[in-house]
């Protein structure tokens, strides 16, 4: 399958589309997920268009996971997280659902499971709450 340009995440890299943006530089871009499976899910992606981890520039993906790196302590530190999951999924069978590539920063706390994979919305008011805070720990590291 090719990139589809009108996927959702190519729109929110456009500006057609809102998100909780919390990071963006020069190739990378980071916002909230919508469905967080934990407090400060959070997504990083390439700006140049690749579908996943078989058809994506070694070098945009090299930007990708620096940025990743960058923002996990931050948005560990931020939201009162005790450990954090990186997630990345490849092709639908692999539990792919937009097909931009991206990782997931998945924070943890202690004793609390999970929520499954893109099921439970977040109160948008809440997601913008977490952003916030996450951009004053960014702002305050310098970022
Ligand atoms: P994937 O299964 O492709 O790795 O994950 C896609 C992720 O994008 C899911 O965790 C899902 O909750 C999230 N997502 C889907 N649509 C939107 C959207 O419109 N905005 C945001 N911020 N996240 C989305």
């Amino acid at each position: 399958m090719g990139y589809d340009p009108n996927n959702i995440f190519a729109k929110i890299l456009r500006g057609e589309m809102p998100c909780h943006k919390i990071y963006e530089d020069q190739e990378t871009f980071a916002f909230l997920d919508i469905m967080p499976r934990a407090k400060g899910h959070t997504l990083v992606l390439p700006k140049k268009p690749a579908v996943n981890m078989f058809d994506v520039h070694p070098d945009s993906l090299c930007a990708v996971i620096r940025t990743v790196r960058l923002l996990t302590p931050i948005i560990k530190s931020a939201m009162g997280a005790d450990g954090v999951v990186i997630q990345q999924y490849n092709e639908a069978a692999a539990g792919q659902t937009v097909f931009h590539l991206h990782f997931h920063i998945i924070p943890r706390y202690q004793g609390v499971p999970l929520k499954h994979h893109g099921t439970t919305p977040q109160q948008d008011e809440i997601l913008a709450q977490n952003a916030a805070a996450i951009r004053a720990a960014l702002e305050k590291a310098g970022l």
